[in-house]
């Protein structure tokens, strides 16, 4: 299959670049390569003859209509955006702009290429979105996030990931567009961007620095590693049916201070310090403004229709995910030099130290 990845040089766009060529497909990846991306993160397919790469903005319709009559996929897996949801508070524009507008281009561009194609029933536009359009949970284990759970979305990037997902609805029920949507839960692996908290404690602890926890560390999400994600996102894209959504979860929900915790025990037996331990490290900082207190996914709907599963523990996928690090500084140290990284980003004003 052709597939055209876009936002296939940040973190889960890369890795379904990467997977979606060690199985046999042709991927174009079209990527507008911001501060989030990395071409280092596809390195591995960078020479195949089945990977392409197409430097363009989802803000620029014209560069899309000629990316579709150029490269003909047979299928989107529609990935680009702006994913940070401290730097959506702090800046909310580039978040409507691309996550909306330019999830419009995307359906507009692809509608008018089926269009002209003659609607091949087996064309699919996957988007790719998140657990957070639903909103915060709150402690209780009954409670899940379904596919039917109402949308409830509370910082600028999940609203306008909402949004997005709204409009590949409507791409399909008033067009017919071949559409399939994925609502997953926190990634985390190798070649996450050194923004996110994972690689933050990694990275800080290693620096001997402050590890930064927001508010008390009761706040609870359901972690999935990057690499089971891809695989998923492939299935559902294959096996989805058009219409549907399917939530894709990790079945491993931590609070971050469980988390960090967790973090810290591994590296205290991989790269152990001269003195004390990790967890020593640990500081608790002012909260994000809104912050959503729990996501959990219940996997049932993908488990029961696709037959899909996550293959690892939070605790074996950390633990992958240490020794990546640890392996790959040549990766994340120029990394960390980026604008805003390292940097309290997503406080209001007045809690600014
Ligand atoms: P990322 O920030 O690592 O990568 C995003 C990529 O999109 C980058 O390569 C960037 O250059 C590209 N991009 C951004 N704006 C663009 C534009 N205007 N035109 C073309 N390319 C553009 O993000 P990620 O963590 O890999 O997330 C990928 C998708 O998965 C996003 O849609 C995100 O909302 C969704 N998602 C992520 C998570 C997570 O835990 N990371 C969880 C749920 C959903």
């Amino acid at each position: 299959m052709k597939i055209l990845v876009t936002g296939g040089a940040g973190f889960i766009g890369s890795a379904v670049v990467r997977l979606a060529v060690s199985r046999g497909h042709q991927v174009v990846n079209l990527d507008a390569l911001t501060y989030a991306a990395c071409l280092d993160n596809v390195a591995e397919v960078a020479d195949s003859p089945l990977y392409t790469f197409e430097h363009a903005d989802i803000r620029d319709p014209a560069a899309l209509t000629r990316i579709f009559t150029t490269h003909q996929p047979d299928a989107v897996m529609h990935l680009a955006a702006e994913s940070h949801v401290d730097r959506s508070i702090d800046g909310p524009r580039d978040f409507i702009e691309t996550n909306i507008t330019g999830t419009f281009n995307m359906l507009e561009a692809a509608r008018a290429y089926w269009t002209r194609a003659n609607t091949p029933a087996g064309f699919r536009f996957h988007h790719i979105s998140t657990d957070e359009v639903f909103g915060s949970l709150p402690n209780d284990p009954a409670q899940k996030f379904t596919e039917t759970t109402p949308y409830d979305p509370r910082s600028p990037y999940s609203a306008s990931k909402a949004a997005s997902d709204h409009l590949v609805r409507a791409w399909h029920e008033t067009y017919g567009l071949p559409v399939v949507l994925t609502n997953c839960s926190n990634n985390y692996g190798p070649y996450h961007f050194p923004e996110k908290l994972i690689p933050v404690i990694i990275l800080n602890a290693l620096a001997g620095k402050a590890l930064p926890i927001y508010g008390d560390g009761s706040n609870v999400r359901d972690w999935l590693y990057v690499e089971d994600h891809a695989d998923a996102l492939l299935l559902a894209l294959e096996k989805g049916k058009p219409g549907h959504s399917y939530n894709i979860g990790g079945e491993n929900e931590r609070s971050n201070l469980e988390l960090v915790q967790t973090l810290c025990a591994i590296l205290d037996a991989k790269r152990p310090k001269a003195a004390g331990v990790y967890a020593d490290q640990i500081t608790f900082v002012t909260d994000r403004p809104g912050h959503d207190a729990r996501y959990a996914i219940d996997p049932s709907h993908i488990r029961a229709e696709l037959g899909w599963r996550p293959s690892v523990t939070v605790e074996e996928g950390l633990e992958r995910t240490v020794d990546w690090y640890l392996a790959n500084e040549s990766w994340w140290r120029p990394l960390q030099a980026r604008q805003g990284v390292g940097v309290r980003l997503g406080i209001k004003d007045t809690d600014r130290a």
